[in-house]
């Protein structure tokens, strides 16, 4: 069985075809620029990379593109679209509705064009690739993965906010989560990799990437996470200025006269480590410039790995103990001195880093000393091999 993967967003896409036999991926693809000039497809496949430049007015001709792409005569893995036995979409937001993944159907996009509201950003690219591939695939059948259906397992008092009842029952304003399928996945790999059944295990999962969120999984279940209503609460991040006091932005509204659009730019585009460093918001350039003295760069890293710590702090209370740390996503999975760094302040919870064995980027491997009383590990995430995987189980339902 063949898969194909899609991550849509507003003017790119990405993809992967996955053949299920060996989850071996055959094709891999990103389209930039779509509906705007200088469109541009690029894919790896047979070793080879293959480009395609040409205009992309919408994810419709991306889409066809793409497809084009995996059946091309020279460049393409399969004979004929027939081959793709199903498509499985990320969606950002199922809102209260899907604790799972579905098939889709007429019912299912109503309901995803009413949780639009809670994503004005992430949800409309998403479904405009799906019914991108509905008009191109009519008979091939569609699941819609959802980032914030892993977290649906949290208990009211950990997703509820303490604003007024009617505003969770009318807008339905609560915690969601996201980056559920990373936290999904590696913390099965997890308990696979330790050889324990994850239902024994209390687990605290670490996505560090250009977007960050913490998860505390217990016994396999989200029992709460970082990220909230949207993916701005929570860590420090690259630009996202993660948890403020709310009260921060009627200040800046009032005081400074901003917009709401300019305050939402300067809390998702502006914050973080990228705001407090004036750097960048790549990790690998801030950690350069601390490593030269830059005082604000050295203070951005600080305050990332304070909130980090917390959080550990947090769920470990949470949870009633920590069995395992997982470090994941490009910082997670490469950032050696920070995931050293932060181990080294979790004494009280008996982890020990094996520096030796946290020197690795991007392996699976774990990374605490034998007599640490937590396991520390470092699994690379596989977003796109989670969609797929539960994209056959729904269609061989
Ligand atoms: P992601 O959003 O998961 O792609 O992660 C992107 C972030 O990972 C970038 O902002 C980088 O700061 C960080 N990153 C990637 N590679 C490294 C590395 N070798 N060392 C430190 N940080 C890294």
């Amino acid at each position: 069985m063949k898969i194909l993967v899609i991550n849509c967003g507003s003017s790119s896409l990405k993809y992967q075809l996955i053949d299920m036999t060996d989850e071996s991926v055959l094709a891999k693809g990103l389209v930039e620029r779509i509906g705007i000039e200088g469109s541009i497809l690029t894919q790896k496949a047979n070793g080879r990379k293959y480009v395609i430049e040409e205009p992309m007015n919408d994810h419709r001709k991306a889409i066809e593109l793409v497809l084009g792409a995996l059946v091309d005569e020279k460049e393409g893995v399969i004979k004929d679209m027939s081959e793709i036995s199903a498509v499985g979409h990320r969606v950002a937001h199922g809102g209260e509705k899907y604790a799972t993944s579905v098939l889709i159907d007429d019912v299912v996009m109503k309901e995803l064009e009413e949780c639009a509201k809670l994503a004005p950003l992430h949800n409309p690219p998403n479904m405009i690739g799906i019914n991108a591939c509905k008009e191109l695939m009519p008979k091939t059948p569609m699941v819609s993965v959802f980032d914030t259906a892993f977290h649906q397992t949290m208990p009211e008092k950990a997703y509820l906010y303490s604003l007024p009842y009617e505003l969770y029952e009318n807008h339905a304003i609560r915690r969601y989560g996201f980056h559920g399928t990373s936290h999904r996945f590696v913390s099965a790999a997890a308990a696979e990799m330790l050889g324990k059944n994850i239902e024994d295990l209390r687990i605290i999962t670490c996505h560090l990437g250009n977007g960050a969120s913490l998860a505390a999984i217990k016994g396999g279940k989200c029992v709460d996470t970082s990220m909230g209503f949207t993916p701005l609460a929570g860590l420090t991040m690259g630009t996202r200025c993660g948890d403020i006091d709310p009260a921060i932005v009627t200040f800046l509204i009032k005081e400074l006269n901003l917009s709401e659009s300019e305050v939402n730019d300067i809390m998702n585009k502006k914050s973080g480590v990228l705001g407090v460093s004036g750097v960048s918001s790549d990790f690998r350039d801030i950690e350069d410039a601390a490593a030269k003295g830059n005082k604000r760069a050295q203070l951005a890293l600080e305050i990332f790995k304070y909130k980090v710590i917390q959080y550990i702090g947090s769920y470990t209370a949470v949870m009633g103990g920590v069995d395992c740390i997982v470090f994941t996503a490009g910082l997670g999975e490469n950032g050696i001195d920070i995931r050293e760094e932060i181990v080294n302040e979790l004494g009280f919870i008996g982890a020990r880093i094996d520096k030796e064995r946290n020197n690795v980027r991007g392996e699976e491997r774990v990374i605490s000393a034998d007599d640490s009383k937590v396991k520390v590990v470092v699994i690379p995430t596989n977003e796109e091999l989670m969609i797929a995987r539960e994209t056959r189980e729904i269609v061989e339902k």
